[in-house]
């Protein structure tokens, strides 16, 4: 195997190269397989093998899922950090009994993903300081962690990313950023009102993902403030109202702001 000095994959010395001559065949074959993590252990886990008396399919096993768990986590560590959250949270540091009225059981079991398989979508609904985005986060993290593409994004940095891209001809590529993620989070819609032009841009992401793809949304207002936001355009709020709503579970959030809680306590 000529080509395996060439190879672009890490190499680095081994012990499987420096044990001898007998196990630098297997080295460089490891090497030219991308498979470091195996090439890393073979000896150690070899040596291991002999001294514990596995047999043959026992080694073969643990070493090849030594390699498999590393490209795992490495590719969910990949997907946490595509999807761009603001900041990790998860439920483990959630306190459940700040927040005056909140759907627990509804949204631990968000936690399994079903409603990703059936491509519903999420829609938080209560006043600043909640934990709105805490919760959304915490979804999208068990989602990437499990394999699926998620992207978190503010609402007013969607519109402006694609009214950007308006002006540069780029639309269809900016669209797609927001269209195929597997999950969708749409921050803080509502805190800041979207002219016409962007509200037409963020009906264009909604309706390409209805009944494709999940959106987890969360909002300060409830539905009959969304005019407001539309630039006054009833019919435009109410358009992706409409297919948010369609397959969703809403959760309503009720209580004072957590940020405010240190003042009080
Ligand atoms: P919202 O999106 O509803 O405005 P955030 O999720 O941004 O609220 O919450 C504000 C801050 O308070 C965040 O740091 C969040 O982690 C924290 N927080 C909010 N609610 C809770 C809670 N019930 N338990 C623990 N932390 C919370
Ligand atoms: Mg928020």
């Amino acid at each position: 195997m000529s080509n395996t000095a060439s190879s672009p994959a890490t190499t680095s010395a081994s012990d499987l190269f420096e044990a001898g001559p007998d196990t630098r065949t297997l080295d460089a074959q490891l090497l030219y397989l991308r498979l470091p993590v195996m090439r890393r252990h073979a000896l150690e886990l070899s040596r291991q093998a002999s001294s514990e008396g596995w047999d043959h399919l026992r080694f073969l096993t643990h070493l090849i899922e030594i390699e498999a768990r590393n490209r795992h986590d490495k590719s969910a560590q990949r997907r946490i950090r595509s999807a761009r959250f603001p900041v990790l949270k998860n439920l483990d540091t959630f306190d459940w009994n700040w927040p005056k009225k909140i759907p627990r059981q509804a949204i631990e079991s968000f936690l399994t993903l079903g409603f990703l398989e059936r491509k519903e979508n999420l829609l938080f609904f209560g006043n600043p300081g909640l934990g709105k985005t805490h919760l959304a986060t915490a979804i999208g993290y068990a989602a990437a962690l499990s394999g699926k593409n998620v992207l978190f994004a503010n609402a007013i940095d969607v519109v402006n990313r694609l009214q950007t891209a308006v002006v540069t001809h780029t639309l269809p590529a900016a669209l797609r950023q927001y269209t195929n993620p597997d999950l969708l989070i749409l921050d803080e819609l509502g805190y800041l009102p979207l002219d016409q032009n962007g509200g037409d841009l963020l009906f264009q992401v909604i309706s390409a993902r209805y009944e494709r793809a999940s959106v987890i949304l969360t909002t300060n207002k409830v539905p009959a403030q969304w005019p407001s936001t539309f630039n006054n355009d009833a019919a435009l709020a109410s358009a992706i109202l409409d297919r948010l709503s369609h397959h969703c579970h809403s959760i309503v959030l009720e209580g004072e702001s957590y940020r405010t809680r240190k003042m009080q306590n």
